[in-house]
């Protein structure tokens, strides 16, 4: 009996072990670097590449198969190691991290095993075209013109404009399959592979022909270091480098731009666009003082790009933004700009402080222009799409699992509804909770360099404050735990002397995440504002004063994010008459 039983575990064992030797391990590898020198021929619409990628075991085990993918509009000529051919397997691979939907995958036999940390260099060579296709989008149903908006990535004669991972595989990933229709997927198999790829580098080659000498195109590349493209033998060449990936989507646009050229911004517009150009480049302008105020003086100019198509939605990687150049709103465009400004200014490798903080400075520039509560109702446009996050997980998981909060957390998320709209609504109520002065002293002594610790942001604001934040970080920041529900649960009123009046309010949270939440007092002819912590799951009581008898209360201002709607309470009785 023990010896059957033996004997089967070491079967089960066995198997094991052959399953694991036929399964591709495709996130095994981060590309360390790439060197790439790629010719781009806008005329065929064609694109070729060949130079030398650096690729680092980073799983647990000995590898000796490596994955290589491009998009499926691009095909694999050649992989090599050390001059000598690899054999390879090219397969298409459906993913929708790609505008095809589908990729060309390349499963390359490695000269030998490549052990845990250890790396190798490919050399690769692979071409093809990159024409507009809203495959992945037209697949989960979107309309086609409204796909073909949305995924404009394209090499052509007129305009051409191309991103990387998630949008075009023009260099080499290596992911698991996404799909738009499940999910997250797509979006976290991309946010994986760009938290793999945060520290890598790219040496990047472009060439384009230049025959025609009437039009002399301008080749755009969001590098760290790219001087511009100069004209050698009918052809422009641009020599660039990413010093790090980060977040960072390599694009490159080819377009007859035109210029405006102003201290902290320039503006590259296409023929016609000058009017909408020049109100971007003013508004920019106007956001300067603020954004750097705030964030610090402009550490380079932020680009802006024109785009082809009037309903592309705007895209922004690193100080780069591509967007439609046809509004002439100077608020819209400020509001832009802002944006764009403040990753001039400020860089910081976690999302949740580099786009939160983003966002911030737009609710801080509408604050600006129009006030709190104008500022409150843009935060409100982004709180609706956050409540809709919460309800998604919530109708996902009957029980939040603690796994899933960490997961989920504004330190390791890659879903950017949270590090975007949530993570400026943190920042707006940090800077409720602990002041502006505070928090601008906090931002002005943040190096990047010296942010290894997910804390790291948590001690410089607290070195400014004698308010606890560690809580709000667990709740907020370090740790998922949803949105706080709030609700007056009772409000009790007592004069004390002639013409004062003392109420006891109790507030209710029944979310899991604390907050410090700003309560109104209303009597006749005037109102009281107060803030009060009310913990995940618990009561807060506050008591508040007031010269006249107090007839409504009212709890948030919208300035916290949360899943209740039950915010007026009204006073009724002996007190309030
Ligand atoms: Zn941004």
């Amino acid at each position: 009996m023990k010896l059957r039983g033996l004997r089967f575990c070491f079967l089960c064992f066995l198997c094991a072990c052959a399953g694991d030797a036929f399964s591709l391990d495709r996130e095994a590898f981060t590309f360390t670097s790439y060197d790439l020198n790629v010719r781009i021929e806008p005329a065929q619409q064609r694109l070729g590449a060949r130079g030398k990628i650096t690729l680092r075991n980073d799983s647990t085990t000995p590898q000796k198969i490596a994955v290589l993918q491009i998009s499926s509009s691009l095909d694999w000529r050649s992989i090599k190691a050390g001059g000598k051919q690899l054999q390879f397997v090219s397969q298409p691979y459906t993913s929708d991290i790609d505008h095809t939907g589908v990729l060309s995958e390349a499963i390359v036999t490695l000269p030998e095993a490549v052990l845990p940390k250890a790396t190798v260099d490919l050399e690769i060579a692979y071409e093809g075209v990159i024409v507009l296709d809203a495959t992945r989008l037209a697949a989960i149903g979107a309309p086609d013109s409204a796909a073909q908006s949305t995924d404009w990535d394209q090499i052509s004669a007129k305009f051409t404009a191309v991103r990387g991972a998630g949008f075009v595989a023009w260099y080499p990933v290596a992911t698991e399959a996404g799909s738009l229709a499940e999910g997250n997927s797509a979006f976290d198999s991309v946010g994986r592979w760009k938290a793999r790829e945060a520290a890598s580098t790219m040496h990047l080659k472009v060439a384009v022909p230049s025959d025609d000498e009437a039009e002399k195109p301008e080749l755009l590349v969001n590098a760290t270091a790219c001087p511009s493209a100069h004209e050698v033998q009918h052809e422009f060449l641009a020599d660039c480098t990413y010093r790090s990936l980060g977040q960072v989507v390599p694009t490159f646009l080819i377009a007859d731009y035109e210029l405006v050229d102003r201290n902290a911004v320039q503006v590259h517009f296409l023929h016609g666009h000058d009017r909408s150009a020049a109100i971007y480049a003013d508004a920019a302008e106007k956001a300067v003082p603020l954004v750097s105020e705030w964030f610090g003086a402009p550490r380079n100019k932020a680009e802006t790009a024109d785009l082809a198509d009037p309903n592309a939605p705007p895209f922004e990687s690193g100080s780069l933004l591509l967007m439609p150049l046809t509004g002439t709103d100077p608020k819209l465009a400020g509001l832009a700009a802002a944006h764009q400004l403040t990753h001039a200014s400020f860089f910081s490798p976690r999302p949740w402080i580099n786009e939160g903080l983003a966002h911030f400075a737009q609710a801080l520039y509408v604050e600006h222009l129009s006030g709190r509560q104008a500022a409150l109702d843009y935060i409100g446009l982004h709180r609706s799409a956050l409540s809709a996050v919460e309800k998604d997980k919530e109708s996902q998981t009957t029980a939040p699992r603690s796994e899933d909060e960490v997961a989920r957390s504004l330190v390791n998320t890659s879903d950017e509804e949270l590090y975007r709209s949530k993570a400026m609504c943190v920042w707006w109520m940090l800077r409720d909770m602990v002041g502006e002065p505070a928090l601008k002293k906090a931002l002005a002594s943040y190096h990047a360099d010296e942010d290894n610790e997910p804390s790291y942001m948590q001690r410089l604001i607290q070195a400014q404050t004698k308010h606890d934040l560690e809580w709000f970080f667990d709740d907020w920041v370090y740790r998922d735990r949803g949105l706080p529900e709030f609700k007056i649960e009772s409000a009790y009123t007592r004069k004390t002397l002639p013409g004062a009046y003392v109420l006891t309010i109790t507030v209710s949270n029944q979310g899991a995440a604390g907050a410090e939440v700003p309560l109104t007092v209303k009597f006749a002819g005037g109102e009281v504002t107060e803030r009060l912590v009310v913990r995940g799951k618990s009561n807060g009581v506050i008591r508040v004063e007031t010269i006249k008898p107090p007839q409504e209360i009212v709890v948030n201002d919208g300035s916290v994010p949360e899943s209740g709607t039950n915010h007026v309470f009204k006073i009724e009785g002996e007190a309030a008459k």
